[in-house]
């Protein structure tokens, strides 16, 4: 119920500033965690306004300063923030990480992503909030709040990977940038989007895996009668990386010179992949003609059918008369 939420939202706000402090004026913090945010060239102002943090390297640091300030422990637990051990005593979620909090669409922290400073393969790269009544993360997008007004000013939303890539694009002066924060996308997140503008483009890492995870999510983008552009990445590089590597302008300019339009994207990609074999062509044709049907507004998919009939070296009309099987199946 509403008073639940509220006292969630509390705990959540009391941690990040717990864990902003502790990354600004302990030792501990600085040493650590502020200096690895550093060295990925992030800002003071930058950490500010996302209100970074760190998370002390000890099992309950958090957890009994919270319980001494009169936090109860229900909140404490059910928002992630403190887990609960068999003998009833409360240790912390994350310990030695540095802090990402997520904030609602109106600013109030809901969640945490906290990344660990360690290269071993066996401990998880982040570890997030659990879903709570105030955490649905199929619902959210990791820096809306910060991107909502670019997004409608610019009439785009950059849709990226991972925390770091929103915080770099964004200290970059491209504001209108969010995360899926590696969920594929979801029905409710692109409604988000969808409130703000029609325009999406999708900026996924340079490796194997997000340009399966582009290839992925974006048939729904288009059903709710979105624009979808993509662009990618030379390997090993993501939008935090390729931005510092090249600039604000640098990143603008390989944007314009390699945005495609999602179904001509997909369309060049699996063409590559069918080669010379006929059957795998054809397959090609109708996962295509699939997409294009998706699209609700019937002209601009008559134009992509010409598109890709000039790609896929097929006659218009074979394509045009399969999109209408599709629709009619639909229907
Ligand atoms: P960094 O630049 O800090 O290494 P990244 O954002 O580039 O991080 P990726 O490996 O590209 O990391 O993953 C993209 C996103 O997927 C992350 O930002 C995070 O939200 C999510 N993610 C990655 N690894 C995990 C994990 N082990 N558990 C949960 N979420 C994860
Ligand atoms: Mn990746
Ligand atoms: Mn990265
Ligand atoms: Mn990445």
């Amino acid at each position: 119920e509403e008073n639940r939420r509220e006292s969630l939202m509390i705990v959540s706000a009391f941690a990040a500033k717990f864990f902003h402090e502790s990354l600004l004026d302990t030792d501990e913090g600085q040493s650590i965690g502020l200096s690895y945010f550093k060295e990925r060239g992030f800002t003071t102002e930058t950490i500010k306004k996302f209100e970074l943090g760190y998370s002390p390297d000890q099992w309950e640091a958090f957890s009994s300063k919270a319980l001494k300030e009169g936090y109860l422990e229900e909140f404490l637990t059910d928002s992630g923030l403190s887990v609960k051990r068999e003998n009833g005593s409360l240790y912390d979620r994350y310990r030695g990480r540095v802090m990402f909090p997520i904030h609602s669409f109106t600013g109030r922290v809901i969640a945490f992503g906290g990344r660990t400073l360690k290269s071993d393969k066996n401990v998880p790269k982040y570890v997030n909030s659990p879903e709570s009544e105030i955490y649905h993360k199929s619902n959210v997008l990791y820096g809306l709040y910060f991107a909502k007004k670019a997004i409608r000013d610019e009439d785009n939303c950059y849709l990226v990977e991972g925390y770091a890539d929103v915080i770099s694009v964004h200290q970059a002066g491209i504001e209108n940038v969010v995360a899926s924060s590696g969920t594929s996308l979801t029905v409710e997140q692109i409604r988000l989007i969808g409130r703000l503008t029609k325009n999406v483009t999708i900026l996924y890492d340079g490796d194997a895996a997000g340009i399966k995870a582009a290839l992925r999510g974006l048939d729904l983008i288009l059903e709710e009668g979105l624009n979808v552009k993509v662009v990618l990445f030379p390997d090993g590089h993501d939008p935090d990386s390729y931005v510092r590597l090249v600039g604000t302008a640098g990143f603008k300019k390989h944007i314009d010179d390699h945005k495609k339009d999602f179904i001509l994207f997909k369309t060049d990609l699996l063409l590559k992949e069918a080669g010379n074999d006929p059957i795998k062509k054809s397959e090609v044709i109708r996962d295509i003609v699939e997409s294009i049907a998706k699209i609700p507004d019937s002209i601009k998919a008559s134009v992509f059918i010409k598109e890709c009939s000039n790609l896929l070296q097929i006659d218009e009309r074979a394509l045009l008369s399969e999109l209408n099987k599709m629709r009619q199946a639909k229907a």
